[in-house]
């Protein structure tokens, strides 16, 4: 049985699911996540784009490299994307099942990582961004 996720905004105008088990699962401490999400961090999980369905309207702001959508009504994040790419982000607190069953593979930008926190066992560590090229951070 293929399984699906499912999550949504805080007022549910926006609804997403995420079919099959993502490509990987991250959390970013990069100062645009930081501003993002009003959080020293994010956490998200990552899927093809085609595995993710995402039923109501957003609206978009576009930083360096990167997409970001949220519900107009509620503002929460519902979705992310590098411009040049077909995959897509969702932040971990969207889904419903909470706590829920991902668990971070790797940590990107730790040099902004707050000092009580500690890095994920297990996870991969990255000073700046996982990919060359630094994002905005
Ligand atoms: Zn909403
Ligand atoms: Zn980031």
């Amino acid at each position: 049985m293929r399984i699906e996720r499912f999550g949504r905004c805080n007022c549910g105008r926006v609804v997403v699911s995420a079919r099959g088990e993502p490509v990987r699962v991250g959390v970013c401490h990069c100062l645009n996540c930081r501003r993002q999400s009003g959080s020293p961090f994010l956490a998200y999980a990552v899927w093809p784009l085609a595995a993710v369905t995402v039923e109501g309207e957003t609206i978009t702001w576009q930083g360096p490299l990167i997409v970001r959508h949220f519900c107009p009504v509620c503002g929460s994040m519902v979705w992310d994307s590098d411009s040049a790419s077909d995959e897509i982000e969702i932040p971990l607190g969207l889904f419903d099942d909470a706590p829920t069953d991902l668990r971070p593979d790797h940590e990107c930008w730790t040099v902004r990582r707050e000092k009580w926190l500690k890095p994920i066992d297990g996870a991969r560590q990255y000073l700046r961004d996982r990919t060359s090229g630094d994002r905005a951070g």
